[in-house]
C-alpha cells in the first residue's frame, strides 16, 4: 500500500487523507502539535521542521512527501527531497514562499501584476510609495496567510504607520510594497499537473475576503468568458516553468475585464474546497493521483457550488444537513478567533436551483449580505 507523506497536519492534510483512503493510499502527517487535526483521520508524527531524527524515520516510511503548509522551511524540503521523491520539488515551493520571486515569475510567463516593489528599508519605502502611489498594501514577502503580515497604506500619511507594523520584519523575511488594485472581482484557477506532465484546470471559481480570509466562493465563476482559457493557459505556463506536479492554486484580481495575479497557493487551496461535491474528481483526490503517479480525473462541474467558510467557530449545523444537495465539514479544531474551523458547499445544477437553495438557508447560515452578493453575480 503507497504511503502519502503529509508536511503540515491541518485541514488540508485531513482532507488530503480523507481523499486518499479509498485510492488505497495511507497518509503519513507530521505536525509539530499533537492535536493537529489531520491526526484525527490519519497516522500522525510529532515533530518540528528541524527535527532530522524524526524526518529521517518518516522518510524511511513514506513513499511521496507532500504539503499542506506552504512554509516549511526550504532547507527541510530540499533535505527530505534527497532521501524520498517530493512533489511539489521544493524549488516550486521556494518561489511560492516568496512574493517577490512569485511576481516576478508571473510577469515572465505573461500574467500581469500589481505594481510592486522589493523593500528593505524605511528608506525604500518612501522611493516606492513615491513610485507606486496610495492607495498600497505593504506585506511581508514571506510567511503572511490569511491576510497577516500586511499593512493597508491609504494615504502617504500612514507610511510611518506601516512601518511600524512591519518595519521589523524587513531584515529577516524582506517586505514589498504593492499597489492596491479596485479589482471587479476576484477568481482563482485550481490546476493539478501530472509527474508526466498532463494538466488540468477546474473551472475557475469567483472568491469574496473578509477582513483578508476567504469566507465565499463560487464555482464555476459566471460570466468569465476568455477569462477562463486564458487562466488555463497560464496556470499551465506556470506549472511547465516551475515543472510542477500536485495541486496549486493561482489567486487573480479581474481589472478592467484584465487578469492580475495576486499569488499562487502550492497546494490544494480553500478556494477549491467545493470540488469535494460539486466537481467529477475533487482537488485532494487529484492531488493524491498526481503526487503518487496516478491517471488524474475528469475536473468539470457537475452544476453549481457554493462554499462558505467558518471562521473562528462553527454555526448551528442543522440548517446546512436539512438542505437539498448541502454538505458540512467539521475539521474538528478548537474554536478560535480568525481560525478556519470548517466549511459547508450547497451544490445545485443550475443557477436558479442554486439561488433558491441558497436564498433558503442564507439567514439562518447569518451570511444574507455575501449571498446577496453571490446572487447578483449569478443572476448577471
Ligand atoms: P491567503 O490566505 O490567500 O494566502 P495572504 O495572506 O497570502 O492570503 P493575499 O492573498 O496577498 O494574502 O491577500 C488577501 C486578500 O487581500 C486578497 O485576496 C485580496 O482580497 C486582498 N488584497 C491583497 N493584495 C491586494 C492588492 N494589491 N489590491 C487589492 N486587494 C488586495
Ligand atoms: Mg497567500
Ligand atoms: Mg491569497
Amino acid at each position: 500500500q503507497p504511503v502519502l507523506g503529509i508536511l503540515g497536519g491541518g485541514q488540508l492534510a485531513r482532507m488530503l487523507a480523507l481523499a486518499a483512503a479509498p485510492l488505497g493510499v495511507r497518509a503519513l502527517v507530521v505536525d509539530s502539535a499533537a492535536d493537529a487535526c489531520a491526526g484525527q483521520v490519519a497516522e500522525l508524527v510529532k515533530a518540528d521542521w528541524t527535527d532530522y531524527a524524526a524526518l529521517e524515520a518518516f522518510a524511511g516510511q513514506v513513499d511521496v512527501v507532500t504539503f499542506d503548509f506552504e512554509n516549511v522551511p526550504a532547507d527541510t524540503a530540499h533535505w527530505l527531497a534527497k532521501r524520498v521523491a517530493v512533489f511539489p520539488a521544493p524549488r516550486a515551493l521556494a518561489v511560492a514562499q516568496d512574493r517577490l520571486a512569485e511576481k516576478t515569475l508571473f510577469r515572465e510567463c505573461g500574467l500581469q501584476t500589481p505594481d510592486f516593489k522589493a523593500i528593505d528599508t524605511r528608506a525604500e519605502l518612501d522611493e516606492a510609495l513615491a513610485l507606486i502611489g496610495a492607495p498600497a498594501i505593504l506585506k511581508t514577502r514571506r510567511l503572511g496567510y490569511d491576510g497577516k503580515g500586511q499593512f493597508r497604506i491609504r494615504s502617504l500619511a500612514d507610511a510611518d504607520a506601516a512601518w511600524a507594523a512591519l518595519g521589523a520584519q524587513a531584515s529577516a523575511h524582506g517586505l514589498i510594497l504593492e499597489a492596491f488594485v479596485p479589482f471587479e472581482r476576484e477568481l482563482s484557477v485550481i490546476a493539478v499537473r501530472g509527474r508526466h506532465g498532463e494538466f488540468r484546470t477546474w473551472p475557475l471559481t469567483q472568491n469574496w475576503h473578509t477582513d483578508g480570509v476567504l469566507s465565499l466562493s463560487l464555482a464555476p465563476a459566471p460570466d468569465v468568458g476568455a477569462l477562463q482559457d486564458r487562466a488555463t493557459e497560464l496556470a499551465r505556463t506556470l506549472a511547465e516553468k516551475l515543472d510542477y506536479v500536485g495541486v496549486f492554486a493561482l489567486e487573480l484580481f479581474v481589472k478592467n475585464g484584465e487578469l492580475l495575479g495576486n499569488e499562487m497557493a502550492p497546494r490544494v487551496h480553500n478556494s477549491g474546497h467545493w470540488t469535494i461535491e460539486g466537481a467529477v474528481t475533487s482537488q485532494f483526490e487529484n492531488h493524491v493521483r498526481a503526487v503518487i503517479g496516478l491517471p488524474l480525473g475528469d475536473t468539470s462541474a457537475r452544476g453549481l457550488s457554493a462554499m462558505f467558510n467558518w471562521i473562528g467557530e462553527l454555526p448551528d449545523a442543522d440548517p446546512v444537513l436539512e438542505a437539498v444537495d448541502a454538505h458540512w465539514h467539521d475539521y474538528g479544531k478548537q474554536p478560535r478567533p480568525g481560525r478556519k474551523v470548517g466549511h459547508a458547499t450547497v451544490c445545485a445544477p443550475n443557477a436558479s436551483v442554486l439561488m433558491e437553495r441558497l436564498g433558503g438557508i442564507a439567514h439562518a447560515l447569518g451570511r444574507d449580505q455575501q449571498v446577496d452578493a453571490a446572487l447578483r453575480a449569478v443572476a448577471k
